[in-house]
């Protein structure tokens, strides 16, 4: 699959739901890529990317950003608390944040420095004990917490469990939100981001669709 692809599938699903072309960010999670995979995207002009950790998007984005400009980065991963800071300065937007200890940090160091990336609280909606995220009965007073620190809270983010219909925690992720008054919806990966955009998914994150299977180790 390519970067063409996968645009076209989105446009066609924003189409089929009803919505207006362009209406949802395609993310292009490009975590352990090579990078001639990530240039060959940027070649084709795609600047919104995202990153599971931030110690590897260290070490390759300042340099891709030389050469091609500025892009969009998002941190889809886990983020310690410790790396708060250095999450603050490289990415525009954090999807992961899980619990008051890193609102804290995050609230400490915007106060600070004045800026701040848009939020997304992430959600354990398939209640893992393995898996980041609020619980769902914690959504509401976790977004309550994280506003009482003037945080920019763009939304909620979840990652469904591999092995059970997404929809179902699509359409419980879009409830929470809309409960709440928050307009973003991070959800919808390779296998899943059309039906992601019917349940109003306003950034979905693709990985391998666009850049071919993770090659590791
Ligand atoms: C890796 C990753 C993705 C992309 O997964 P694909 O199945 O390759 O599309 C999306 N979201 C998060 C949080 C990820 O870590």
């Amino acid at each position: 699959m390519s970067l063409t692809e996968i645009t076209t599938r989105l446009h066609a699903a924003e189409a089929v739901a009803d919505r207006p072309e362009g209406s949802t960010t395609l993310i292009a999670i490009s975590k352990v890529q090579p990078p001639e995979r990530i240039e060959a995207v940027l070649e084709q002009g795609h600047r919104v990317f995202g990153e599971n950790k931030v110690q590897e998007a260290q070490g390759k984005w300042p340099a891709f950003q030389e050469r091609f400009g500025k892009c969009e980065l998002h941190l889809v991963g886990p983020l310690q608390s410790n790396k708060t800071r250095a999450a603050m300065e490289l990415f525009d937007v954090i999807h992961s944040v899980d619990r008051p200890k890193l609102a804290g940090a995050l609230a400490r160091i915007a106060q600070e420095t004045g800026a701040c990336p848009d939020l997304f609280i992430q959600v354990n909606t398939g209640e893992e004990d393995q898996k980041a995220g609020v619980l769902p009965a914690e959504v509401d007073a976790f977004v309550a917490e994280c506003r009482g620190m003037d945080l920019p809270i763009l939304g909620l983010m979840c990652i469904p469990p591999v092995d059970e219909e997404p929809s179902l925690h699509f359409a419980l992720l879009a409830k929470m939100a809309e409960r709440n008054g928050l307009r973003g919806l991070s959800m919808g990966m390779s296998s899943d981001f059309e039906k992601a955009v019917s349940f109003g998914a306003t950034h979905v994150r693709v990985g391998s669709a666009i850049f071919g299977e993770r090659v590791t180790g």
